[in-house]
């Protein structure tokens, strides 16, 4: 393995003199811990203290230098979940003069992106935690390309999707426990530490009941390159739109827990239904690419909740995702496929399924606490666990009640969920040949003006006009509107217009000798909106 480290030739005397002379530099992006990503020159890590270590001499850079603030409660967050305190990164300090007394460094060449990974074992947490958050971290700047290292530091093995990983960067990603075999001390020559959160979208309950992040940043468009990417590295050709008759819908089954009880009812009432032929799939049979080439040509996914509906983004715009839920699971609590489609952008369709009849459910007390189990439970708690009809919502992530319930077996109640397709597609789902719908915003209005005229006593007129917005003359718009606030100074509300044209006189509510702050802006097709012109100031 130390071979593969020196692939890129360094001049060993030079790089140790370097550390020696500069010590450590890092310049940060970001405010807070939880926003932070750091660049380093000649970040050090101890395999022996299992420690991160910062050098410090004449030419050294520490920014932001908090002090002790560093460790309030830590320098950066190393995944790219918010604020998990086990997630913490931060460095010891040394003199560079103590050097002499330590082992010989082994620097590493490759540009490194330094990071934890969240819960490789689980698929959702792989793509949301880890594969989106590193692509774009990694978009963010330019040397952590193609030929950058990623470095995982949370201490897990490989995982069972490691593949998945080894897919952003031409070389292969170092874990924690392999980072001895190098040496005692380790230099990253060129290191970022830290992922970009800008991706996420979902909020796992560590504080608050899971749900969707409050200020969601990306959009299906972002999310489709990323696919695309992905897809394109499993060597998967997203085609051109399939002929009619070429129409599928895929089950997702899970062949472990969870289960559809009633598959083979299920395939056949959906085929029927739809008129179209269905496949089912399962990471226990397929390989993941031949999964994503299923998933990128179909018209809608079938799926128990689980972190195997992540694989919605592989979708075509125009399909849909239905996800099954178990019995007493509330689908409005559990939302992490749902916010992922309706993203912005995704252009899919989505439809939650929930099991309402007990009998048809499977429950398994006797299994393992964390695959459902409620045996270790006191007899009266495991009581009203069995009698309640929906888990309360409640904290990530050994909630009893919970487990218990999403680790049922179900029988699909298939009228039910005919009637749940019936009223949640509003078209038939399948691959969309259009493009997607355009996202460019309006630009400014171009010189708002506004003149003014007193009629009577009680009686004035206000007349706003303005010139279209730079950008429009480019554009080809369905519907452009204006909106016009007009606000009487002093006063606290404001009347809102949306107009057509480029000018209109106010009469209506309008008095004389009186200031109104008028604001306009335009609106490209109901729903962008571009910004506001500088506030107007119209006296009658
Ligand atoms: N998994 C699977 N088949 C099964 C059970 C689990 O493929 O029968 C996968 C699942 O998609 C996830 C991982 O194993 O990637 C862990 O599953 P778990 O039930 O712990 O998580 P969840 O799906 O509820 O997020």
């Amino acid at each position: 393995q130390s071979q593969e480290l020196s692939q890129v030739r360094i001049d060993y005397h030079a790089a140790l003199q370097a550390l020696q002379q500069h010590g450590t530099r890092m310049v940060c992006t970001g405010k807070m811990h939880t926003d932070r990503v750091c660049r380093f020159d000649y970040l050090c890590y101890s395999t022996e203290a299992e420690e991160f270590v910062f050098f410090h001499s004449n030419a050294s850079v520490m920014l932001p230098n908090l002090g002790p603030r560093r460790f309030q409660p830590a320098l950066l967050d190393l995944s790219s979940v918010e604020d998990h305190n086990t997630q913490y990164f931060n460095f010891l300090e040394l003199p560079a003069a103590a050097l002499k007394f330590m082992p010989k460094p082994v620097f590493v060449p490759d540009v490194a992106l330094i990071l934890n990974r969240f819960n490789p074992d689980n698929l959702m947490h792989v793509f949301h935690d880890d594969l989106l958050p590193i692509f774009y971290t990694m978009g963010q700047y330019s040397d952590l390309d193609e030929e950058a290292r990623l470095v995982f530091m949370e201490g897990w093995s490989e995982g069972p999707h490691f593949q998945l990983y080894r897919l952003l960067s031409s070389k292969q990603p170092l874990l924690k426990e392999q980072l001895r075999n190098f040496g005692k001390l380790l230099c990253f020559t060129k290191s970022y530490v830290g992922l970009s959160k800008m991706t996420t979208w979902y909020q796992y309950g560590f504080v608050q009941p899971q749900g969707p992040k409050a200020n969601i940043l990306v959009s299906g468009n972002e999310i489709r390159q990323f696919s695309s990417f992905l897809a394109e590295k499993l060597n998967v050709t997203v085609g051109e739109q399939t002929e009619k008759t070429d129409e599928y819908i895929v089950v997702f089954s899970r062949s472990l827990n969870r289960l559809i009880l009633n598959e083979a009812e299920l395939i056949l009432a959906l085929a029927q239904e739809f008129q179209m032929k269905v496949v089912t799939v399962s990471l226990e049979e397929q390989s993941f690419a031949d999964i994503v080439r299923v998933l990128s040509r179909a018209s809608m996914l079938v799926s128990m909740h689980g972190a195997q509906l992540v694989t919605s983004l592989f979708l075509p715009r125009g399909a849909a995702v239905v996800e099954l839920y178990p019995y007493a699971i509330n689908p409005e609590h559990y939302a992490p496929y749902r916010t992922l489609t309706s993203l912005p952008g995704m252009d899919l369709q989505y439809v939650a399924w929930r099991n309402t009849k007990e009998e048809n459910s499977v429950t398994f007390p006797e299994r393992a606490w964390d695959q459902g189990g409620i045996a270790h439970l006191e007899k009266e708690e495991q009581e009203r666990i069995m009698k309640s009809k929906e888990v309360p919502r409640h904290l990530c992530c050994r909630n009893p009640e919970w487990l218990f319930r999403i680790y049922q077996d179900t029988k699909v109640d298939i009228a039910s969920l005919l009637d749940a397709l019936h009223q949640g597609l509003a078209s038939r789902p399948g691959p969309k040949r259009a493009r997607p719908a355009s996202t460019v915003h309006p630009g400014r209005v171009r010189e708002p003006k506004c003149q003014t005229s007193v009629q009577a006593t009680n009686e004035a007129k206000l007349t706003v006009s303005w010139q279209i917005p730079w950008n429009l003359k480019y554009l080809k718009v369905r519907e452009v509107k204006y909106e016009v606030w007009i606000q009487e100074q002093g006063e606290n509300t404001y009347m809102p217009y949306i107009l057509p044209h480029q000018n209109y006189t106010f009469s209506e509510n309008i008095k004389p000798f009186t200031t109104y702050l008028v604001w306009v802006r335009c609106i490209f097709n109901k729903t962008l909106l571009g910004p506001f012109a500088d506030v107007l100031m119209c006296r009658t």
